[in-house]
């Protein structure tokens, strides 16, 4: 099918009209692009330090000082002018850290001087304390060369000066930051509320013993697993049976929260009736398959204002779909600034082929040394092969074959 736009024309009014099948790239690019667009800035919550971790600066912070406030010592040694050196020179004194010196350094000087201590005026230089030979109050000081050891006022950050931008993720060196800068409480964005809805007349709740025709409901418990780890707030709903009716019901219930994350009911089967059922309720389509594996019939749209997603059912693709799109967009709503998938590059323990033509997401395993391993696996509903992988091998859809020692991309599980 060719296609000359990267973003589906869409279709609404109850009825489906051509909806565009994908790559992978422009698949993802068509959700940065559409959510970006649409979102507005969301609500707000003040949290404390100890809650802010993982949520997502709606304030900028600024340096309410220089940082560091005063040129520090970053080594414990002794403080001395760097044209004196190299040479013997007097301890005239000491300073620790919370001090400030009381003296200045003059010529023939040095201050003994601890790591994190104010440098004393006078001083331009730090020579570190295993560098010196001390007798009594006299040292022989090797070469120092000018500033060397010390930070400078201000030289991590500006007093006034955006530190964090708002959109940032808090993480623990940004919470570390908000602390020394004296932030207590944190405006954050509140979290996007994400319907998670399961299709299917197979599916039993996990406490339930399945027939051998059923299946435990395994993917709105990994759904709400990434959801929160995206900073979404997941919502269960109860699992939609395979009629219009039922899944109608369902859909309009997730149309309470932010976001919708349907799993299943996308493929071709006759039973597969979430487009029809999101068309009937006016949606407009942007794609419904992407040239990828696992996961190639995923939907992504919008109905009453809300995203959606048309997660297919088998577990690996439900969960990878999320992680490559779903993510994404739950992400840009929370307010983050952008949203990134960690794509890098490995080395191939093992020769490795594929059918081009789609990109490939498969479970692998990253080893410390850089190694790339497929982990063998029956395909999309082989959760246990998921449970070995922590790594996918990102197979592009324009190569066959690689060898063992090639490098290939990986994206982080
Ligand atoms: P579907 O996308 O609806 O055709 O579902 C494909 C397959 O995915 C089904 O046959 C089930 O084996 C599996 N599946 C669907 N929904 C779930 C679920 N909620 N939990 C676990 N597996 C599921
Ligand atoms: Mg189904």
């Amino acid at each position: 099918m060719m296609l000359s736009v990267s973003c589906g024309a869409g279709a609404a009014g109850g009825k489906m009209a051509f909806v565009p099948t994908l790559s992978f790239a422009d698949a993802r690019a068509c959700v940065i692009d559409r959510v970006t667009a649409a979102r507005s800035i969301p609500g707000l919550d003040t949290v404390g330090l100890d809650c802010a971790a993982g949520r997502v600066l709606a304030r900028e912070a600024r340096a309410d000082r220089d940082y560091p406030p005063l040129a520090r010592s970053v080594r414990d040694g002794f403080a001395v002018r760097a044209a004196d050196t190299p040479g013997q020179l007097t301890v005239a004194g000491e300073v620790r850290a919370g001090e400030i010196a009381a003296s200045e350094v003059h010529a023939g000087e040095a201050i003994e001087i601890m790591t994190g201590a104010p440098v004393p005026s006078g001083a331009d230089a730090i020579v570190m304390v295993e560098h010196v030979t001390r007798d009594g109050d006299r040292i022989d000081c090797p070469l120092a060369k000018q500033g060397q050891f010390i930070n400078p006022q201000g030289c991590e950050a500006r007093q006034d000066s955006v530190v964090i931008p708002v959109g940032k993720r808090l993480d623990y060196s940004t919470v570390a930051w908000l602390a020394a800068i004296g932030v207590t409480r944190a405006a954050v964005f509140r979290k996007p509320r994400v319907a998670i809805l399961a299709t299917g007349d197979e599916i039993v709740e996990p406490d339930q013993q399945p027939e051998p025709h059923q299946i435990r409901n395994s993917n709105v418990y990994s759904l709400a697993a990434q959801v929160a780890r995206a900073g979404g707030e997941a919502t269960i709903l109860p699992v939609a049976r395979d009629t219009r009716d039922l899944t109608r019901t369902g859909i309009e219930l997730s149309l309470a929260s932010d976001l919708l994350l349907l799993s299943g009911g996308v493929s071709a089967g006759k039973y597969d009736l979430v487009e029809t059922v999101l068309a009937e309720l006016g949606a407009e389509f942007f794609f419904d398959r992407v040239r990828i594996q696992p996961g190639q019939p995923l939907v992504f749209g919008r109905v009453q204002g809300k995203f959606f997603f048309g997660l297919p059912g088998n577990p690996a693709s439900t969960m990878v779909t999320f992680e490559l799109f779903a993510r994404a967009a739950l992400e840009l709503l929370g307010g983050q600034s952008e949203s990134s998938l960690f794509v890098t590059q490995a080395t191939l323990s093992a020769d490795f082929r594929h059918k081009p033509g789609l990109t490939r997401f498969l479970p692998a395993w990253l080893s410390s040394d850089g190694a790339l391993t497929p982990v063998p696996w029956q395909g999309s509903g082989d959760v246990p092969a998921l449970t070995r992988a922590n790594a996918f091998l990102v197979a592009t859809p324009d190569r066959e074959e690689w060898k063992a020692g090639d490098l290939i991309q990986v994206l982080l599980k």
